[in-house]
């Protein structure tokens, strides 16, 4: 699976740079901060400087994977511009471009030219001309997973896992945790036997799960509970869709991250193939929306919602007045992308 060519050319990258950026996509999800922070402790370990710098902040349900490392937030910390100027490496991860960073964060990874710059990432449509090193692999679970692929490979692991410290440990396993859901999507052979790998060499799984799905607060749920009763559009084709305006967030004090999985729920239903959560953020929709399989959450993202993902986990935003009259059109906009979408996926 891993070329080994590559794979030798990456190792004398990662532990011969003096200083390095390890970054990841905007919003940053637990795979995102997974594999990040486990290859930048990774890097430390063997004597590189070695930083993640993120567009933005981590949310109150992630902060627990930052504990042994904390990455600098783009967007308010003064000194991640520099590190990014200073570093003579450049790791992107979780990240099919430089453009899923920012555009502030766009221009400072651009503006350093003489920094090696390595991909590591299973999205689709990588931007495989911006890098020197590519390790790109979208039928993987996560890049959290590819990383511990790439890691087992390293002359000092040799695929024992064991030689793995328990934080970089702990960060993969949470990575590839967040992005399967918890192993119920994108899980391949090979997540499964890294789950065995990891759990044989003593990562604590029932601790990260705790962190992961049982430390909301009770807004989260009494917001779901709205959501599904009050918010919930399912229409003929059988798509579901739930619309998260400012009032509601307010109403509930919802933070960053505590909608998380919300757009997983109506696919429980047989009459739903797919899943839409729009959630008015900065003034615009944010889009996530998630699918099943033969229908393509991707295609949807791409073609009315300026974005991009996995074929069954994608995202984009919608805006007004350029994509819409007003906040109040999104259902309608909806129903007609999802309608002209499916009648084209069911033809052929
Ligand atoms: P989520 O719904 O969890 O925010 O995102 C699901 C997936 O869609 C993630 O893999 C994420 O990288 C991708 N995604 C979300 N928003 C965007 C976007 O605006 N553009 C692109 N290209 N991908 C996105
Ligand atoms: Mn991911």
């Amino acid at each position: 699976m891993l070329d080994a060519t590559r794979l030798e050319k990456l190792h004398e990258t990662l532990t011969g740079a003096a200083r390095a950026t390890v970054f990841a996509h905007t919003h940053p999800d637990g795979d995102a901060i997974g594999c990040t922070v486990a290859l930048a402790l990774w890097m430390k370990e063997h004597g590189v400087d070695a930083r993640v710098v993120l567009p933005d902040k981590v949310t109150d349900n992630l902060a627990f994977m930052t504990r042994t490392l904390r990455p600098a937030d783009f967007s308010t910390d003064p000194d991640a511009g520099e590190w990014i100027a200073g570093s003579d490496l450049l790791v992107c991860m979780d990240c099919n471009a430089f453009d899923r960073t920012s555009p502030e964060m766009e221009t400072a990874l651009r503006a350093n030219t003489s920094a090696r710059k390595v991909l590591i990432d299973h999205h689709l449509d990588p931007d495989i001309s911006s890098f020197d090193l590519v390790f790109s692999t979208p039928d993987i679970s996560s890049a959290s997973e590819l990383t511990f692929w790439i890691l087992m490979e390293m002359p000092e692991i040799q695929g024992d896992a064991t030689k793995l410290s328990a934080p970089v440990r702990e960060a993969l396993l949470t990575g590839m945790t967040t992005d399967t859901n918890n192993f119920a999507n994108s899980v391949f052979p090979s997540t499964l036997e890294m789950a065995s790998k990891l759990l044989a060499a003593g990562t604590d799984r029932d601790k990260i799960l705790c962190f992961l799905y049982n430390q909301y607060r009770e807004n989260r749920l009494r917001l779901m509970g709205t959501m599904l009763k009050d918010q919930m559009v399912i229409t003929p084709e059988g798509v579901a869709y739930m619309l998260l305006p400012s009032e509601l967030i307010g109403e509930y004090d919802i933070r960053p991250g505590e909608t998380e999985g919300f757009v997983n729920i109506p696919l429980a239903m047989a009459k739903v193939r797919m899943s839409l959560l729009l959630k008015e953020e900065g003034g615009l929709w944010r889009v996530s929306i998630r699918s099943k399989r033969g229908t393509s959450a991707n295609k949807l993202a791409a073609r009315y919602f300026h974005g991009g993902g996995h074929e069954l986990a994608s995202g984009g935003k919608l805006r007004w007045p350029e994509d819409i009259p007003s906040r109040g059109d999104a259902g309608r906009y909806i129903e007609r992308a999802t309608r002209e979408l499916l009648a084209e996926e069911d033809e052929s």
